[in-house]
């Protein structure tokens, strides 16, 4: 695989940096922020975000953590509370599953507390490496993860950083294609510019600050404005 310049990939994220300023935080981003990036709220947050737009996920999350907001408190609640709480984010019952037994086996193997490393991360159900990665990134601060969800996996796609199926494959490609000085901060950029105007059908490419760098791999139809 071509690498594409460090150059053109330092251009790209000094944009979007000033560019993201204006924009509304993905809702992780900012229950990281209000919880002091606490883990555990960071951990429950990104598992309920999977496939739910932002506004589903903070409202869902907030209904929960009023009510429960340790391992020991969800692990109380039945899974029914735990639907009921969570509704209308997708695969609520699946998620409502996943969390409880999340927050067991938190307090049977790990003390309480969420652990700070992918491999034991990866031993609880329902975390995958797009949350693993982000809870390591927000909450222990890690610059050695990058976090790829499908905003990253579409954008690293359409700038030619990667040639990739899957965001699987992205984020291994990525740690070869981009400097490891951007890595934490590629989800945050580019899932606040794929929300906004890189968009999944009809990319806003007239109003993008990155269009001279991007060779828009992909895409067939874009934004009137
Ligand atoms: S130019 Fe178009 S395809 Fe490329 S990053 Fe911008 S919005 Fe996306």
């Amino acid at each position: 695989m071509r690498k594409p310049p460090a150059r053109a990939v330092n251009a790209v994220m000094r944009a979007l940096a000033r560019a993201i300023e204006d924009l509304d935080r993905p809702a992780v981003e900012k229950i990281a922020e209000e919880s002091r990036e606490d883990p555990f709220e960071v951990l429950i947050a990104t598992m309920l975000s999977a496939q739910t737009r932002d506004p589903v996920t903070a409202a869902a999350a907030a209904r929960l953590f009023e009510v429960a907001r340790t391992p020991r408190t969800i692990a109380k609640l039945t899974e029914k509370e735990i639907v009921r709480l969570i509704y209308p984010v997708s695969f609520y019952r699946n998620k409502a599953a996943q969390v409880r037994e999340t927050c067991r086996l938190l307090i049977e193997r790990f003390s309480g507390r969420v652990p700070g490393t992918m491999a034991d991360l990866l031993t609880l159900p329902g975390v995958g490496r797009k949350t693993a990665n982000l809870v390591l990134i927000l909450s222990f601060k890690s610059a050695r993860n990058i976090c790829v969800d499908t905003h990253v996996h579409r954008i690293s796609n359409r700038l030619g950083w990667v040639h990739t199926p899957t965001p699987e494959k992205t984020e291994a490609a990525l740690y070869e294609s981009t400097p490891p000085r951007w890595w934490p901060y590629l989800n945050l950029y580019l899932v606040s510019w794929g929300q906004n105007v890189c968009r999944p059908i009809y990319p806003r490419c007239r109003a993008c600050v990155i269009r001279g760098h991007c060779p828009r791999i992909g895409v067939e139809r874009i934004a009137k404005r």
